[in-house]
């Protein structure tokens, strides 16, 4: 049937996309309109083995993109520790283009990542792509992440939301506002608050071109605005460019992230399997950590001056 034969009604409605003014519906356990508790511009803290997201001071998680040995993950986690960073990230189920990549370790690769916390004392957060693993995801990690490929995976989202642990969830490639703060309400309406929202980039004409992403840095202050929860910023898969990582970061911290997530490689200890163009090293997250921690102190400084 063509639209131009439907009903009237049905035509004015036919796109079903969300806007601002129906997160109260969508969301009403996460938007701010509906949680005047919030006080319009309170953030919630969400903790994760002690650090505390949305607390002012910036939380910089990094690690590998995935878990691929021992030894890779073992000095790539000390170069996370010595640089000052407050979490370690690693996959150890990954989420890849082809099934005939590298898949990640599964378990072995989460036994890996308990042996790096236990090292260095780092909170751990991996992603879970499956139902049927986030039982056991859930028993190694101390945050479990949901990807950009998985943030519509609904029976994912409540799995999650049971699980009792703190969920980084990761936007969709190509999702609105509203079907981000709406996939968290699926893990919020399970009881569980503690979700940290993370911006990755999103697909637009230009990417693929000189960026794998586009960096959506406006959607910070619309995230703020509209919610209570923490978000942070992924400056690695925005750009999939070492070299953009730093300046993204940097960005990112003035849009008002209150976190970054990154991707380190040790290249002494070989070049990464997956994501290798976008990992930087230990002195460039050293440098990263050192201007989050002096710009909250500027702002602190600012604040009270004012
Ligand atoms: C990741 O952080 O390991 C990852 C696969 O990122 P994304 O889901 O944002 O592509
Ligand atoms: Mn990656």
């Amino acid at each position: 049937m063509l639209i131009a034969d439907c009903p009237k009604e049905v035509a004015m409605n036919i796109s079903g996309q969300l806007t601002v003014g129906d997160l109260p519906r969508v969301c009403p356990l996460l938007c701010r309109q509906t949680n005047p508790g919030y006080g319009g511009d309170q953030t919630r803290v969400v903790e994760v083995g002690g650090v505390r997201f949305g607390n002012g001071s910036p939380v910089v998680i990094a690690g590998p993109c995935a878990v691929e040995s021992h030894e890779q993950t073992l000095a790539v986690t000390r170069a996370v520790k010595h640089a000052g960073a407050n979490m370690l990230r690693g996959g150890a189920y990954k989420p890849r283009t082809s099934p005939h990549d590298f898949q990640g370790m599964g378990v072995e690769g989460l036994c890996i990542l308990r042996i790096a916390r236990e090292e260095t004392g780092l909170p751990i957060v991996t992603e879970v792509m499956d139902t049927r693993l986030v039982e056991q995801v859930a028993q190694y990690a101390d945050m479990l992440q949901i990807g950009s490929r998985n943030m519509q995976n609904y029976p994912l989202l409540a799995e999650v939301g049971r699980a009792g642990k703190p969920v980084l969830l990761k936007r969709g490639m190509a999702a609105s506002l509203g079907e981000w703060l709406g996939a968290a309400e699926y893990i919020a309406k399970q009881g569980n608050l503690n979700i940290v929202l993370c911006e990755r980039g999103i697909k637009a004409f230009a990417a693929g071109e000189y960026s794998r992403y586009v960096l959506d840095l406006n959607v910070i202050p619309a995230v703020l605005a509209n919610t209570f929860l923490p978000v942070i910023v992924d400056p690695s898969h925005a750009t999939g460019v070492a070299s953009m990582v730093e300046p993204a970061s940097r960005a990112a911290l003035e849009f008002g992230s209150h976190g970054l997530l990154i991707e380190v490689a040790d290249f002494a200890t070989g070049r990464p399997r997956c994501d290798a163009d976008q990992a930087i090293d230990g002195k460039t997250l050293a440098r990263i950590v050192k201007f989050a921690q002096q710009r909250h102190e500027q702002l602190l400084f600012a604040q009270r001056a004012a």
